[in-house]
């Protein structure tokens, strides 16, 4: 993503809503809606290259660290890398209009709006980078969590399955990050396509993340985790005694993500499962490409707030899953909450801070994210999990 751009203008924000509802603090994220117009026209072009061009600039935009309506104000837009003329245009009908006449008339042109309509429900609740950056910065009540709260992630890959490095790579980068704690959550056996570890694979993991604890003395801690995969029938791929040999479970959905049928009793037999802590990813979305799990998210939030597993909001970009307005039903409904960036590498790490944002936005208390809690705490609860 780029971001050549000048940092953002306080004064340019808006003024904060007077709190009306549970509505109140959800972002007008321009950046967003002017990505989403490009998209939208991306959609439209039958050319690879310039479908590939729009994809592009709407990817660029999506990414800038500023206020895409500042950088239309000052004529600096055309110093974004991807940015050319035609983007240009849309962008500047979306930040003066609305919305663009240039897709909108594209559209009439192809006549058959009904993919672009489809793909457009894909996209929401996604928050651009500079609406993740607006709510990590918004001024809110200090019990609401926030990054100085947040000690570590709890999801992320190494090279013991699909991720790019070691573990005490990854420890090393959170370290840097200002994390004291970290949880390691390969994927599980059952998912080959990912290079799911063995558990005698996961026993060599373990041993090693003894010894790297033993070396940190302390001053860092990595917890033992798996990310189990959630079978068609909401069992999971590792069996209940194989799932104790880890301290926590990240349980999570990696098929059936395109079904239009509600998935609700999958979800809750899942989060029921034995030994879970987690619940990853619950929708198992993808922006601008699959909706995920439909399902009854009450009745599944119900059932982790009874059984205090965690709902995880998932920071990986094209992912923000929960995003703020289902994580808003998922504290109404009790729920404990995981705060992570499912990295695959250390530059993915940073991905937390799409999800502490969501977080924000949806008005979690820091004392109900995992994140946020002491080695002891969440050992205690761990057990309990196991229980
Ligand atoms: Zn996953």
């Amino acid at each position: 993503m780029a971001t050549h751009a000048k940092p953002p203008r306080k004064s340019r924000q808006r003024p904060s809503r007077t709190v009306t509802g549970p509505s109140a603090l959800e972002p007008d994220d321009v950046n967003i809606r002017a990505a989403g117009a490009l998209y939208d026209m991306a959609a439209l072009q039958s050319a690879e290259r310039s479908r590939f061009g729009y994809k592009r600039a709407a990817k660029a935009v999506a990414g800038l660290p500023a206020l895409v309506s500042d950088l239309v104000e000052s004529g600096t837009l055309k110093e974004i890398p991807y940015v050319g003329p035609s983007s240009i245009r849309i962008i500047t009908e979306v930040v003066r209009d609305g919305r663009s006449a240039t897709v909108e008339s594209a559209i009439e042109r192809a006549g058959n709006p009904s993919r672009l309509v489809a793909g457009r429900r894909l996209r929401g609740n996604f928050l651009s980078h500079f609406a993740m950056q607006r709510a990590l910065a918004m001024n809110l009540p200090p019990h609401i969590v926030d990054k100085a709260a947040f000690r570590g992630d709890f999801q992320m890959h190494s090279q013991w399955s699909d991720g790019g490095e070691s573990i005490a790579t990854m420890a090393g980068a959170c370290q840097s990050l200002g994390h004291t704690c970290m949880g390691v959550t390969d994927h599980s056996y059952g998912l080959p396509i990912a290079r799911g570890i063995s558990m005698a694979a996961a026993a060599r993991q373990h041993t090693e993340i003894d010894k790297l604890n033993a070396r940190l003395e302390g001053t860092f801690r990595v917890f033992k985790g798996i990310e189990a995969n959630i079978l068609a029938d909401g069992n999971l791929d590792l069996q209940a005694e194989e799932r104790a040999a880890f301290e926590f479970v990240v349980a999570s959905p990696h098929s059936l993500l395109r079904r239009p049928e509600r998935q609700t009793e999958r979800m809750v037999a899942a989060v029921r499962a034995p030994s879970v802590a987690i619940l990853g990813h619950p929708r198992g979305r993808m922006f601008n490409s699959r909706a995920g799990v439909i399902a009854d998210w009450p009745r599944v939030f119900e059932a982790a707030a009874d059984r205090k597993v965690a709902v995880e909001l998932d920071g990986n970009w094209h992912r923000q899953d929960l995003d703020f307005e289902l994580a808003r039903l998922a504290l109404d409904a009790g729920c404990l909450f995981a705060l992570d960036s499912d990295a695959h590498s250390i530059g993915e790490l940073r991905f937390t801070d799409y999800a502490i944002a969501h977080a924000r936005i949806a008005g979690i208390p820091a004392d109900r994210v995992i994140n946020c809690w002491s080695n002891e705490a969440l050992d205690a609860w761990m057990e309990e999990r196991r229980g």
